[in-house]
């Protein structure tokens, strides 16, 4: 078996789901983490999961490379890790062994460090395109060159935070919510996210 087939036979959607912060329902029900989503619109099969709300669907590796902008690859490799997966063995002679050994701790804070630097990079992604000047004389706009400066940083922590050995992810989570990185972020993130909204609703008045 492949990685793929590895990861896929020895984590359910759902599993998965749970372990990265979604609250799942009696009925397999989520909240989608792909649209904005009040109700859980999203059912978690075995395999594959299907959102009502969005459409969004595939099988649990499309499900984490979404969730964290990973593409395919990345995401199998991540669900062996967090899963302690050995992709050598068979399924079956790993499916007693515990996920990772981590305290549940330190776990979530490196979750959250995770999706807070995810969503940023995204925004960061989004601004380098929409804000990039059309033509020599532009003035560079805060956003395009915020972009510019900060993507590269932002991949090399997530890229740390996601596959490097645990005691670097320890201090790198350590630094992160010591010195109020991630909490800054956050907030920042969500103002922005306000505005965004508050824009929209003003030009569907107008
Ligand atoms: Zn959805």
């Amino acid at each position: 078996m492949n990685l793929f087939e590895t990861v896929k036979s020895a984590v359910t959607v759902k599993q998965a789901a749970e372990y990265y912060g979604c609250k799942v329902n009696r009925g397999d029900m989520v909240c989608c983490p792909f649209h904005d989503d009040q109700h859980p619109s999203m059912k978690l099969n075995r395999d594959y999961f299907y959102c009502f709300g969005c459409g969004a669907t595939g099988d649990v590796i499309d499900f984490v490379a979404r969730l964290f902008g990973l593409s395919s690859y990345e995401a199998a490799k991540k669900l062996a890790y967090d899963f302690g997966i050995d992709p050598d063995k068979p399924p079956a002679a790993m499916a007693l062994k515990k996920p990772y050994p981590l305290a549940r701790a330190f776990r979530n804070d490196e979750i959250y460090c995770q999706r807070v630097l995810c969503d940023y990079l995204h925004l960061l992604e989004h601004w380098k395109i929409e804000y990039a000047p059309q033509s020599p004389e532009d003035e560079l706009d805060d956003r395009f060159v915020e972009a510019s400066q900060m993507i590269d940083y932002v991949e090399y922590l997530l890229d740390i935070l996601m596959f490097a050995e645990l005691e670097q992810r320890v201090k790198a989570v350590d630094m992160l919510l010591n010195d109020g990185t991630i909490a800054a972020l956050e907030r920042r993130l969500k103002r922005l996210e306000k505005e965004v909204q508050h824009r929209g609703e003003e030009r569907a008045i107008a």
